[in-house]
């Protein structure tokens, strides 16, 4: 797992039969452990993202050739500054209106199943993978498998199946997701549009973080298998839709920044060099207090790893939604 065989891996998968042929050798030495993702670290090649709401969850070695998801130090700061303005709008808006901080709140979810025709290949998952998505998001951010009780629940107001061959596979940042996107969002800053389908560049799904201004662009993106009971090996028990929705209400990346400065903002999530794959129990990057949060929804580990938000990630969330999506 040191030779970073993944690359190969994603390169090879169904284009060359010799390289093909080669990585079924590796594998039967013992190095390459599977086919699908399982990885060393990624290529690091940490590009600056497409657009900067932009944010990913990756399959190992997917960073190697596309990662819109690492933000700058100067998006972070650009953000953060953003944040403080829409906490002000807010503290004036509230001290002329009377309104009171929302202390929990029920998002209405509207899924979007976006297919290439009427197989289960071509995107037609069935609709008890979304309930059971939607279940996953309730224990997730009560608190339920672990982690700190947000103020967030979930209900599922609709599905929409739309079957239309140039959306699928959904391509970050492309004109089609665009079209996509503008198409089908409905609501408002409050409401979250989902958005399954096959992604591009083997990621595992990607959302935006709030604006004042609400875009038509708002939303998560996931891919489809990665849902409860899909095919998705490792990342199929629906943690990705926890993850992307983190980001949705402002959370940033554990490892956010590395080991130096404001991190993820979060004083509760210790700081992390990089992104942590699988579950190495035990890792340490930071010479700061505290282990890799390798636990958090918002690491890059596996599901069967992850089970928890912080404190402080459920009061940045709760703040943000106040700041932005609030009605
Ligand atoms: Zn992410």
């Amino acid at each position: 797992m040191g030779l970073r065989p993944n690359l190969l891996t994603r390169r090879a998968a169904g284009v060359a039969s010799t390289t093909l042929a080669l990585l079924l050798s590796t594998a039967a030495v013992g190095v390459v452990p599977a086919a699908s993702a399982f990885s060393a670290a990624p290529g690091g090649a940490c590009a600056e993202p497409a657009g900067s709401q932009a944010n990913a969850r990756v399959k190992p070695g997917a960073a190697a050739t596309h990662d819109p998801n690492e933000l700058t130090a100067k998006q972070v700061r650009e953000r953060d500054a953003d944040l403080a303005a829409a906490l002000r709008e807010r503290a004036n808006f509230r001290a002329g209106a009377g309104a009171t901080t929302l202390a929990t709140v029920t998002i209405p979810v509207v899924v979007h199943v976006i297919q290439e025709d009427s197989t289960r290949a071509g995107g037609n998952i069935p609709d008890s993978m979304i309930t059971s998505q939607i279940s996953v998001l309730n224990q997730a951010y009560a608190g339920g498998t672990g982690g700190a009780a947000t103020a967030f629940a979930f209900r599922l107001d609709k599905i929409n199946r739309v079957t239309n061959p140039s959306w699928y596979p959904i391509v970050d940042g492309s004109s089609a997701e665009r079209s996509m996107k503008s198409s089908l969002r409905v609501g408002g800053k409050n409401t979250l549009n989902i958005y399954l389908g096959e992604l591009s560049d083997d990621l595992l799904g990607w959302a935006t973080f709030p604006q004042r201004k609400l875009s038509s662009m708002d939303g998560v993106v996931v891919l489809n298998e990665s849902l409860p009971g899909g095919t998705s090996t490792n990342y199929n028990q629906g943690d990705t839709g926890t993850h992307e929705i983190g980001h949705w209400l402002n959370l940033y990346h554990t490892f956010q920044g590395g080991c130096g400065g404001s991190g993820d903002g979060v004083s509760d999530t210790p700081a992390e060099a990089s992104p942590a794959y699988q579950c190495p129990t035990g890792r340490d990057t930071c010479s700061a207090t505290g282990l890799d949060p390798i636990t958090n929804f918002m690491d890059y580990t596996y599901d069967s790893c992850m089970y928890q938000f912080t404190p402080g990630q459920a009061s940045r969330m709760l703040t943000a939604w106040n700041a932005y999506r609030a009605a």
